[in-house]
């Protein structure tokens, strides 16, 4: 019988998920079964559990359940303590659960290997102090950049994600409101969902350096708002999350299988022409 994974959120329906783990069970010859599962907005705990006890052997998270399930795994690794957010769940021989969230190596991955951005010595600005924040911080850190800024509209949300991140030892990012940011960077990051709701971020385009890439965390096959802010205001580059996708699915399935898909095929054939 194929061992069965699924994806949990609210809403879970447009999710690509599913597509890419078939895509890499396909490409490495492994056996599996993945399923979206939308359980409500409360329902999370209860369909977890139910899906473990019909024989499910791991299962990803995405909004908004992944503070929940970072409190239902029983151990975790060290990147989804930092950020206390887990976005993949294993299941032990022992039963346990262990959480893991590999969002942040997924966006390492897809800037300085899919598109040759360099991040060591960069001035890096991540908008947003949210799940996904949280789970992109500490990978950005240990880039070794020359800076780094948290900005999100409520500004002591990015002050606590900035001191929550000196407590785990890391060198503390700094945090500034959205509106008083006053310098200029080589990587700006939307981890926002200010986009999905069609809301403007209302930035200025002098936090633009030359060569500046500009990425969003959320995909959409046309560009986003922020991506298209970002062109007019003068970005070198602008990329959407499609490739952190794939990459951050990747590593799931690395924990799960023990084989890394190639994502580079996978990437293109998600990738509207
Ligand atoms: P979240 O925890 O709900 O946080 C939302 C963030 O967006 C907060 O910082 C919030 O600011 C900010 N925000 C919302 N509306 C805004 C507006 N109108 N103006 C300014 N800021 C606004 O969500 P999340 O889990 O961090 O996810 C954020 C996005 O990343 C989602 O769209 C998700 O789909 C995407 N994502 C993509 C990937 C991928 O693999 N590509 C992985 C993870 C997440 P306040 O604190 O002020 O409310």
């Amino acid at each position: 019988m194929s061992d069965r994974y699924a994806v949990f959120g609210h809403p879970v329906g447009h999710s690509l998920s599913p597509r890419i783990h078939s895509l890499f069970a396909r490409q490495t010859g492994q056996d599996l079964l993945y399923d979206a599962i939308d359980p409500g907005a409360d329902g999370f705990v209860a369909a977890a559990r139910h899906f473990l006890a019909r024989g499910g052997v791991g299962f990803n998270v995405t909004v908004p359940f992944k503070a929940a399930a970072f409190d239902l795994a029983d151990s975790h690794d060290e990147l989804a303590s930092q950020a206390g957010a887990v976005n993949t769940v294993r299941r032990e021989p022992d039963g346990t659960l262990r959480g893991f969230n590999t969002d942040g190596i997924g966006l390492v991955r897809d800037i300085t290997t899919n598109l040759g951005h360099r991040l060591t010595g960069k001035r890096l600005l991540v908008i947003g102090a949210g799940g996904a924040a949280a789970g992109i911080i500490g990978p950005l850190a240990a880039q070794h950049p020359e800076t780094l800024f948290i900005a999100n509209r409520t500004a002591d949300k990015a002050r606590a994600l900035a001191d929550h991140f000196q407590r785990a030892g890391l060198p503390q990012p700094a945090a500034v409101a959205l509106d008083g940011i006053d310098a200029n960077f080589d990587v700006v990051i939307n981890a926002t969902s200010a986009g999905l709701s069609g809301a403007s971020l209302h930035l200025d385009p002098a936090i633009l350096a030359p060569g500046c890439l500009a990425y969003d965390l959320v995909y959409s096959d046309r560009p986003t708002l922020f991506l298209q802010w970002a062109l007019t205001a003068g970005a070198a580059m602008a990329r959407d999350g499609l490739g952190m996708l794939v990459e951050q699915a990747a590593e799931a399935f690395l924990i799960w299988r023990g084989v890394r898909p190639d994502t580079g095929p996978v990437i293109r054939s998600l990738r509207p022409p």
